[in-house]
């Protein structure tokens, strides 16, 4: 590679040495490339810095964090961020909270962190941004001089045509992406959807080769499929304590389930699912856990409120009805769970239900296959909203709004014979294995570095 590789993410490792596959995988490039990590600083201050700080020892990379102000928080990150574009793209344009200063403030905190990225960054250097915080960063930096490779990967969804009339006329998704060279989606729907926008667009043409014309620009929309760090995740779920050691309660049959406390990840209906397994299960006498584990997040956006009072109130109608004097059949959990022992949670689980209304990949599904034990594998059951299901079509594949398909599935994947077992669990696994986190992150640099920078320039005719 001729240049260093920039990356931008919202989030950004404080410690030396990251864990969290995304993040593990990107430290390996930027330490094989050599480069800097951009992200916002894990403190929000007063007043928005003018300067990119140095942050963590020194690595073989720089890592430089700028800082956004309490304001920024609420209208960049909690707002257009997460209730704006996040809703848009999880088809929840009920939730969606438009306001003026949400998208005045995510135009300037893009248009200050192109500034600061122009006083570190090379002509041949490659900038690879991450995420729908960072949508119009390219257009800034291309209003700056920078004419140097660009990348955008999305994580979410990409929205569907129809729902992007909920979004403010100022946000053209269209026009900030065509300012990239090679735009990143998860799966191959992802990019039909991308170039469905592009096709009702009169300026954009897709090109014979599959790049898309837009205006005096050319530039590539591509699937890469993201996936986990697979070694160290099957380490963590077979290294240590045997997954029976982890207490008396979990000795029983559970199902497990792996979510951020997000209205997207489909929890209500999980529950709902459970309680009717539980209903009609021809065996009373089998005691089948469902163990939840939820972390809440953005409680400061009102979604994400309600979602944790409507759950708690599911969660406690459930035990109510189905628990006994010794059991407890929904074990709903609000905290962080260490990785090792998360592995070993997944290992010991006889499903993985990972049940998403909409989610632009979903890395619980590809974990929760990776910690299987392959002589006696787990099933799991998967939203066929979710972007994993394009790639684990061996799953149980559900339908998240069907609420007695999932309570069937339930039942067929916890009576599943071991030979059907195995021979799903093996066709997942060689998905998840092809899809590992570093393999998508040198297949992306792969292809950015590909990109012809000089057609990207207006020299088409
Ligand atoms: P999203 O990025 O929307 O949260 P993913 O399923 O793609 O969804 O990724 C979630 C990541 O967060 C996974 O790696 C998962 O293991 C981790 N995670 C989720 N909940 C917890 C928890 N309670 N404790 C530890 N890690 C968690």
């Amino acid at each position: 590679m001729s240049g260093r590789l920039i990356v931008i993410s919202n989030r950004i490792p404080t410690e030396a040495e990251p864990s969290g596959g995304l993040v593990v995988a990107m430290h390996a490039a930027l330490c094989n490339h050599g480069g800097i990590w951009i992200g916002a600083h894990p403190e929000v201050t007063e007043a928005p810095s003018s300067h990119l700080e140095e942050i963590g020892d020194q690595t073989s990379y720089t890592r430089l964090a700028f800082r956004i102000a309490q304001r920024e928080h609420e209208e960049f990150y909690l707002g257009f961020a997460n209730s704006v574009l996040w809703p848009v793209c999880h088809r929840r344009g009920d939730l969606v909270d438009l306001k003026r200063s949400f998208e005045t403030t995510y135009g300037e905190v893009n248009k200050r962190l192109a500034r600061l990225i122009m006083e570190v960054v090379e002509p041949e250097d490659l900038i690879w941004i991450q995420d729908y915080h960072f949508f119009p960063l390219a257009s800034e930096l291309r209003k700056l001089g920078f004419e140097g490779r660009l990348g955008f990967f999305l994580h979410i969804p990409f929205p569907a045509l129809g729902d992007l009339g909920a979004l403010p006329q100022t946000a053209n998704l269209a026009d900030w992406l065509a300012d990239y060279d090679l735009v990143g989606l998860q799966t191959r729907a992802d990019v039909a959807r991308c170039l469905e926008m592009f096709r009702a667009q009169r300026r954009a043409e897709v090109m014979l080769d599959g790049r898309i014309k837009y205006g005096a620009r050319v530039f590539s929309v591509r699937s890469f499929p993201i996936g986990i760090d697979v070694d160290t995740f099957v380490k963590a779920a077979t290294e240590g304590c045997d997954s029976a050691d982890l207490g008396d309660d979990l000795k029983e049959e559970y199902i497990i389930g792996v979510d951020r406390l997000d209205y997207s990840k489909g929890l209500p209906n999980r529950f709902r699912s459970f309680a009717q397994y539980l209903e009609k299960r021809p065996n009373k006498d089998r005691r089948v856990s469902l163990l939840q584990i939820a972390p809440p997040t953005r409680e400061e956006v009102t979604a994400y409120r309600q979602i944790r009072v409507e759950l708690e109130e599911l969660a406690g109608r459930l035990n109510g009805q189905h628990a006994e004097l010794d059991w407890t059949p929904l074990r709903y959990i609000h905290r962080n769970i260490d990785r090792n022992l998360l592995a070993k949670l997944y290992r010991g689980a006889r499903v993985g239900m990972v049940t998403p209304l909409a989610d632009g990949m979903n890395l619980v599904a590809k974990e929760y296959i990776a910690a299987q034990d392959p002589e006696d594998p787990g099933v799991l059951v998967l939203s066929q909203l979710a972007g994993a299901a394009e790639d684990l079509t061996e799953a149980l594949l559900v339908n998240p709004y069907d609420i007695e398909g999932m309570a069937e599935a339930i039942a067929k994947a916890l009576d599943m014979p071991l030979a059907e077992r195995k021979r799903r669990y093996a066709a997942c696994m060689t998905m998840v294995d092809k899809t590992d986190v570093a393999i998508w992150c040198k297949s992306f640099i792969a292809a950015l570095e590909a990109c012809e920078a000089p057609l990207a320039w207006g020299t088409v005719a």
